[in-house]
């Protein structure tokens, strides 16, 4: 089956095996498939209706946005450091090498609203343990967390217990 996603060799450094979904992003067909496949759980009737549906940057935004006016209901952004003009709150998370911090707006759902959270990739599962975090701090119920790309031998789902979590490719 074509999946519209390649294999990048010690992409973004050596040792690692990047997951590059621009081919899939170029083709509409498939780029339609995966983002109606992530709404999918979410549509009215199915139990798991959302408010809101968030993404990380920057990938998070191209399928987040995607999904979201598939479902008809607004979007967050989840950005990098620095990035977002409004009062916000942040959370720092560990990576490979270091640390990252990420940022919500303050006012970015009301309290209790319903989020879906969107990334393209689940790999170790730190960014979507903060990025839920920080919905959570914000008044926001996390309903679900969905990725195009579950990379299950970075153990992502399990820093993810407790929290439900749908992937549409598994490697
Ligand atoms: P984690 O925090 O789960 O280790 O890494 C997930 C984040 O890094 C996501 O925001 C995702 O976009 C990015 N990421 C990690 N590995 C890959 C990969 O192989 N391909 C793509 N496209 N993104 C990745």
């Amino acid at each position: 089956m074509e999946t519209g996603i390649r294999d990048i060799p010690d992409y973004p450094s050596p040792g690692i095996l990047f997951k590059d979904i621009t081919p899939l992003l170029a083709d509409p067909a498939l780029f339609a498939k995966a983002v109606d496949a992530l709404a999918a759980a979410h549509r009215p009737g199915s139990g798991a209706e959302v408010d809101v549906v968030a993404g990380v940057e920057a990938r998070g935004f191209i399928f987040g946005a995607g999904v979201a006016l598939a479902l008809g209901v607004g979007f967050v952004p989840i950005r990098k450091k620095g990035k977002l003009p409004y009062a916000t709150v942040s959370a720092e998370y560990t990576l490979e090498y270091g640390t990252a911090v990420i940022e919500v707006h303050e006012d970015a759902v009301r309290p209790g609203q319903r989020v879906l959270l969107l990334d393209d990739v689940l790999a170790t599962g730190g960014t979507a343990e903060a990025a839920a975090g920080l919905l959570e701090q914000v008044g926001a119920e996390v309903v679900a967390l969905s990725f195009l790309v579950e990379l299950g031998f970075l153990g992502g789902r399990d820093r993810l217990a407790g929290r439900q979590v749908n992937s549409l490719l598994h490697y």
